[in-house]
């Protein structure tokens, strides 16, 4: 039988475009694959999609697998899982990674205990060690250690959160081979869509700017006045966990460990204490600034500017300065 060798990443798409995380985990497969001396694949479902099968050459594949049938136009759960866990089974690759998106989330564990092999959720970043292992760095206990997992079984399976990875420049001058592999797509597997639930359109992961609320608000229309914030600056709203418990604000918009990874250049934390679970989802961004009552306030520790103060008094002071000098310019 085969030898397993190899990574393999899977390319998410939704209505006909590649998810920008496959685009990522390609960049960071590149790199295990060079320091291992092996081939990057990925696998990419869909109807009509070999346009952006070869991109996925131009962003680090080296071939590409492409399932293209009009039964696999919408992720459907059961038909996805057969034809990856067929390919896994047939090209044996070593390490095999998943967005940790709600998709990649759906079909990594269906894939996993297909081929009995283990699965390593929402890792942050990957490496491989002196054997070839692959260490995968998740946090653990609440975000407050980074936990570093190696896998017995093959293939070595991660799903990876979004924005983590860095993507690799675009090359279209890259050269790859795309394989069309005869779909199965046997029988109704008894999936259908109902309804689409639209969003309320609103992704921080995407934003430059976020103003993001916390427990210091008072009140869950308080988060207009934060929405005029973002709103003067070209951004959206974040917040922090128990509002979004609270239903105060959809999950959407959540910052932190259970919610989204945000790199925006300005952070602006209101009434966020900062603490390590929320932290971890907006560290990385350019710029932090923060307001918070409390001078010991833990995201004062990461804040690049901080506004010891009322965020009642701060925030409609922001408000209306960036008015008059917007205003001004425009008289100007
Ligand atoms: C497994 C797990 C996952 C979690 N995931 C997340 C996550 O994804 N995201 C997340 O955010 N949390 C998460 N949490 C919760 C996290 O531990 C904290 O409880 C939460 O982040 C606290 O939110 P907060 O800062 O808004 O509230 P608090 O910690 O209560 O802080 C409120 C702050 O507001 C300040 N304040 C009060 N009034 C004012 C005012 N008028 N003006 C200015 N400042 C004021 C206070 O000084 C205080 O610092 C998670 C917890 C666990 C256990």
């Amino acid at each position: 039988m085969k030898e397993y060798s190899g990574i393999m990443v899977f390319a998410e798409q939704e209505d006909g475009r590649t998810h920008p995380i496959a685009y990522e985990l390609l960049g960071k497969g590149r790199e295990l694959a060079d320091k291992l001396g092996a081939e990057l694949s990925s696998v990419l479902l869909g109807h009509r999609m070999r346009r952006e099968a070869e991109e996925l050459i131009y962003y680090g594949a080296d071939r590409v697998f492409l399932y293209d049938h009009p039964s696999l136009r919408e992720f459907d759960v059961v038909r996805y899982k057969q034809n990856v866990v067929s390919l896994v089974r047939e090209e044996r690759p070593e390490i095999f990674l998943i967005g940790a998106t709600l998709v990649g989330r759906t079909l990594g564990p269906r894939v996993a205990a297909a081929l009995g092999t283990g699965l390593t959720a929402d890792c942050v970043e990957l490496d491989v060690d002196e054997g070839g292992s692959l260490i995968q760095i998740r946090p653990a206990f609440s975000g407050n250690i980074m936990a570093r997992i190696k896998t017995e079984t093959r293939p070595q399976m991660a799903t990876v959160r979004y924005r983590m990875m860095k993507r690799l420049k675009r090359n279209p001058n890259r050269r790859g081979e795309v394989v069309e592999k005869r779909v199965r797509a046997e029988g109704d597997t008894g999936i259908r869509i109902l309804k689409r639930i639209k969003s309320d359109g609103i992704d921080v992961t995407e934003a430059d700017v976020i103003v993001s609320g916390g427990r210091g608000m008072r009140d869950a229309d308080d988060f207009r006045m934060l929405e005029e914030l973002a709103d003067l600056l070209g951004g959206v709203v974040g917040s922090s966990r128990p509002l979004v418990d609270a239903g105060w604000i959809s999950k959407e918009h959540q910052v932190g460990f259970s919610g989204n990874t945000v790199k925006p250049r300005v952070y602006i934390a209101c009434g966020i204490s900062g603490a390590p679970q929320h932290l971890f989802g907006m560290r990385d961004s350019d710029v932090i600034i923060a307001i918070n009552k409390d001078p010991s306030a833990p995201i004062f520790r990461v804040s690049d500017y901080g506004i010891i103060g009322d965020l009642y008094e701060i925030v409609p002071a922001l408000v209306e300065e960036i008015r008059r000098r917007d205003a001004e310019r425009g008289r100007g």
